[in-house]
Order: C-alpha cells, then sequence, then structure tokens
C-alpha cells in the first residue's frame, strides 16, 4: 500500500483500562466515532468491481494506545466503517481457507497469532504476511494473563516478540490479550514497548461450536447496526468461521458496510 493511499493519524491519547471484565466494559460502550475520513478508495488491484474491497488503510503511530469499545475507546473510523481482525492463528486446518476468501473479495484485515502456532507453522504465518495483512500478537501460549505473575506475564511477551522476529522479522506493533483478560503489570510493559494494544467493538461468538455461516452472518449484521462498525473479532482458526468467510464478505458488502486496513507506522 503506498503512502498515497493511507491517513495517518495522531492516535487518541492513551486510556487506562477502566474495567477488566466485558460486563463493566459494555458501559463504555457509548462512547462515539471519530470523525468521519473521507479518502477516495484504494486504485484498482485487479479486483472485480462487486468485490468487498478495502476502502482505506489507517496508519496508526507506534504507541502505546488502546483501541476497542468493549473496554478502550474508539478507532478513528468514519460511518459504517469496519476493521477485520482474526484471533487464534495460524491453524492449517483453517486459516488458509480465510485467506482464500479475504483474497477473492480484495479484502484485507489484521490476524492476531499465537506464539506456539506460529512456531509450528511459519511458512503459514509469512503467507499471512505476503498477502498484505497485519500481523499482530495474541500471546505466546495463549493463558489468561492476569492469572501469572508479572514477570510470567513479561515472559510471555518477550517469547511473542521472539517469535514473530524469527518468522516474520520485525516489530509486531500490536496485541491482543487472550480472552480480552488485560492486566495492568503488562499493560505498563506494553506502552514502554509502543505496542496498541487492540481490544474490539463487536464480536460475533465465533468460538462457540456448532454455528452455521447463516447464524453467524446475521449476528454480524445486526452487531455492526447495533454499534455503528468498528473492529470486528473473528476467529480464523475456527472451522465455522473459516466455511462462514464467504458469506459474512458478501452481506458486509450488500449491507454497504466499508473495510478498513489497519497498519502502523515502521519505528
Ligand atoms: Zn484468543
Amino acid at each position: 500500500m503506498t503512502a498515497g493511499h493511507a491517513t495517518r493519524m495522531p492516535a487518541p491519547r492513551s486510556r487506562r483500562p477502566l474495567a477488566s471484565t466485558l460486563a463493566m466494559a459494555t458501559l463504555l460502550a457509548l462512547a462515539g466515532c471519530a470523525g468521519p475520513l473521507a479518502l477516495p478508495p484504494p486504485a484498482a488491484t485487479g479486483c472485480d468491481a462487486t468485490a468487498l474491497g478495502t476502502h482505506r488503510t489507517l496508519v496508526l503511530p507506534r504507541e502505546g494506545a488502546a483501541y476497542g469499545r468493549v473496554q478502550h475507546g474508539p478507532l478513528p473510523l468514519g460511518p459504517r466503517e469496519v476493521v477485520l481482525t482474526f484471533d487464534d492463528g495460524p491453524r492449517p486446518e483453517a486459516t488458509p481457507q480465510v485467506l482464500q476468501a479475504l483474497k477473492a473479495e480484495c479484502v484485507r484485515a489484521t490476524f492476531f497469532l499465537i506464539g506456539e502456532p506460529l512456531l509450528r507453522h511459519p511458512e503459514l504465518a509469512r503467507r499471512i504476511q505476503a498477502e498484505g495483512h497485519t500481523v499482530a500478537m495474541h500471546s505466546f501460549r495463549h493463558q489468561s494473563l492476569p492469572s501469572l505473575s508479572p514477570p510470567d506475564q513479561r515472559a510471555d511477551l518477550q517469547a511473542m516478540q521472539q517469535a514473530h522476529r524469527s518468522v516474520l522479522g520485525g516489530d509486531p506493533p500490536a496485541w491482543r490479550y487472550p480472552y480480552l483478560h488485560e492486566s495492568d503489570a503488562l499493560r505498563e510493559r506494553l506502552r514502554e514497548e509502543r505496542i496498541t494494544v487492540l481490544s474490539t467493538d463487536v464480536g460475533i461468538e465465533d468460538w462457540q461450536p456448532g454455528q452455521s455461516p447463516a447464524v453467524l452472518a446475521d449476528r454480524l449484521i445486526a452487531r455492526l447496526r447495533e454499534r455503528g462498525g468498528g473492529i470486528v473479532l473473528l476467529h480464523d482458526a475456527m472451522d465455522q468461521t473459516a466455511a462462514a468467510m464467504p458469506l459474512l464478505l458478501r452481506r458486509l458488502k450488500d449491507d454497504g458496510w466499508r473495510v478498513v486496513h489497519l497498519q502502523w507506522s515502521p519505528r
């Protein structure tokens, strides 16, 4: 993506988590969106005109900010804009199907990878990156971090950073806590390292087994209408999510949602 297609925005000031539980955090859901960013869509990339496409790229600075209205403030998104994020991969049984669906609709997303499978499937992680998606961290072992001692929390972050560097190169710019269980001790370290915390605005419980593509798609559209867009949390490691991706992307297009690709400025 060239600079001409990107928007460089100052991030809102970092906010401390007000609550570690989703129940309390829903109180924060009333925060409104930042002003719209009127930008032309990227130039044609060989995508079919009927594809959902990637409307624009939002480049965030490297700083210890936190976003996602479930626990923090909103990303600076405009009306009907969504950011697609995928957790818990890479998983060879499901992630390639997700990548295929995204490619078919010319959509760029952000993948929050777990360190252990990242080291087991480096070629798949490199494929995610090579296909133009943003890669970020979802911890090394996917434990609930507040249950660990602060040194163990920092060790998990370090192991994850090391895994990312060894497979993908560079310093990963963002972090999502497993189960969205935030920890003040790790948050301090993330701030020091200027790593963005990304929570979410819209989840569709795609981690609960036994849900059809139609059920997931209906829930996605209903929640986006309710929330007015924002960061969508999905799981590329789930078979049912992978199977639902073509329908989810079609429904986003049909309902008029526009995909924003998140990137971070180089260090
Ligand atoms: Zn997870």
